[in-house]
């Protein structure tokens, strides 16, 4: 594909003001986080405006999981930069004394991020965040899927941030295709497995390093509690299923695992809460953000068009393809071999599967791709200890569900199939940092034996 003249005009600016030094500057990168904070502020009702147009997203939601969060970050950012700019001092063996070793953070230079439709402002600007603390000039496309959100960001994000530093790139595939072209210093992709692929393999032909926010399918084990513990567990899982964002989230409960004689008890208190949260059947819900578009809405409705599956529905199961709604569904077992078990679900349908005994949820999750995250709810100290040393995720949380995306001091991100790289906080600095090692020697103490002739030299250990 023809590169545009636009695109690679804006590109070499991008490039120039990195090579002017501008963006390596304290100043000017506690400017840039100041002026989201400001965007954020200035502008929180358009953001409800994008949120409701693309996703049906009430603006309590979208305070909490984009604008708050989106403010956590860069307040995170603006105090911490400074700290995270500082070389840190390194150890040298006694050998080379006198010397000076440190490990040097420097900008990587233009960085690609492409962001995802679910959350569309905050999976944008939280990379940005990352990529601006460390000085970098970035390319930010946001997703195609989310078109107020995107085109929010096109036309508040240049009125705010150094637009020589910063260019948001509106598209879908071709676009994408167009930027992959291109050489980046770093690529930041949130996105499925399957495009995750696409990215590497052009990222492979540069050399370019990659950060893949990717997702899959979740588990959450609930494991035997007391009526009080199960009582605040099922409002977590509920909550983290269809509260957020209508279970279109990369570490949204994908399914539960729960010993067969708690199925039934579990089923009965779902039903309960998903009432009192969301209200009664459609069309009536509340408080539900709705299918992202059409393709996505025909993809989660057909996981229930295999006959098997649909028998399988213990509450829920309709829809409203006019409006792309689709009301909150449990499946109890559903076959194994279904897609609904094979692949991410990525909506608002929650299978229940059964065990005999809890501790069969480790060979379950094991037999299956590494997920982004697993959450357990159980107060079982020594399974605890087992699912921490016996699986692999890109995080693990107890008797809770998603709040790990928030603190700043955990690494997000997957493992395996779930994603490579990670991000949040420091760890945001450090993934579009390079941490360059530099060593000061002093002309003093110039040791012999290190150099030739050595045939006389006998070593007397
Ligand atoms: P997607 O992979 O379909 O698209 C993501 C981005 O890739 C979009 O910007 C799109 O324009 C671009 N793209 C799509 N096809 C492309 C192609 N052939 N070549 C180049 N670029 C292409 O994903 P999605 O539908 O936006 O999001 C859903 C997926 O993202 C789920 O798998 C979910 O788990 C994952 N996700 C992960 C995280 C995370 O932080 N780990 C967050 C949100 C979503």
């Amino acid at each position: 594909m023809e590169e545009s003249p636009g695109l690679a005009r804006n590109l070499a600016e991008l490039r120039q003001t990195f090579r002017s030094g501008k963006t390596r500057g304290l100043e000017w990168r506690k400017a840039q986080l100041r002026a989201i904070l400001k965007l954020l502020d200035e502008n929180e009702d358009s953001i409800f405006d994008a949120l409701q147009q693309d996703l049906g997203k009430h603006p309590v939601e979208a305070y909490r999981d984009e604008v708050g969060v989106l403010k956590k970050s860069a307040t995170y950012a603006l105090a911490s930069v400074e700290k995270w700019m500082a070389p840190k001092k390194g150890q040298i063996p006694l050998l080379f004394f006198p010397a000076r070793a440190e490990v040097l953070p420097e900008p990587l230079g233009l960085v690609l991020i492409l962001a995802s439709w679910n959350f569309p402002i905050s999976l944008a600007l939280d990379p940005v965040i990352g990529a601006i603390s460390a000085g970098n000039t970035v390319v930010l496309k946001p997703s195609e899927l989310s078109p107020a959100s995107s085109s929010f960001l096109a036309n508040t994000v240049p009125r705010y941030l150094d637009s020589a530093a910063l260019k948001v790139i509106e598209g879908g595939h071709d676009a994408a295709e167009q930027l992959l072209q291109q050489k980046w210093d770093k690529i930041f992709f949130t996105g499925s497995s399957r495009v995750g692929r696409i990215i590497m393999a052009a990222a492979a032909n540069h050399l370019t390093p990659v950060t893949l926010e990717l997702g899959g399918k979740c588990p959450t084990i609930l494991d035997s509690l007391s009526i009080s513990d199960l009582e605040v567990a099922i409002k977590r899982i509920v909550g983290g299923k269809w509260g957020l964002c209508s279970g279109q989230a990369c570490i949204g409960i994908d399914y539960v695992l729960v010993e067969e004689k708690f199925a039934s008890i579990l089923v009965e208190l779902l039903k309960k809460c998903i009432k009192a949260f969301f209200g009664d059947s459609m069309p009536n819900l509340k408080n539900l953000c709705r299918i992202v578009s059409k393709s996505h809405f025909d993809r989660v409705s057909n996981l229930l068009g295999d006959p098997r599956v649909a028998a399988s529905i213990v509450h829920g199961g309709s829809w409203d393809e006019q409006n792309l709604m689709i009301e909150p569904t449990i499946l109890l077992d559903p076959p194994l071999d279904a897609d609904i078990m094979s692949e991410e679900i990525f909506g608002p349908l929650l299978p229940i599967i059964t065990l005999n005994k809890i501790e069969e949820s480790i060979e379950f999750i094991n037999l299956r791709p590494k997920p982004l995250a697993i959450h357990a709810f159980t107060k079982n100290e020594r399974f605890k200890k087992k699912l921490l040393s016996e699986t692999s995720s890109g995080s693990i949380t107890f008797n809770d569900a998603i709040v790990q995306f928030v603190a700043d001091s955990l690494p997000f991100g997957g493992v395996g199939e779930s994603g490579i790289g990670r991000y949040h906080g420091k760890y945001s600095f450090d993934t579009f940092s390079h941490e360059k090692a530099v060593l000061q020697r002093s002309f003093y103490l110039d040791l012999e034996p290190r150099y030739p002739p050595w045939n006389d030299f006998k070593l007397d250990f």
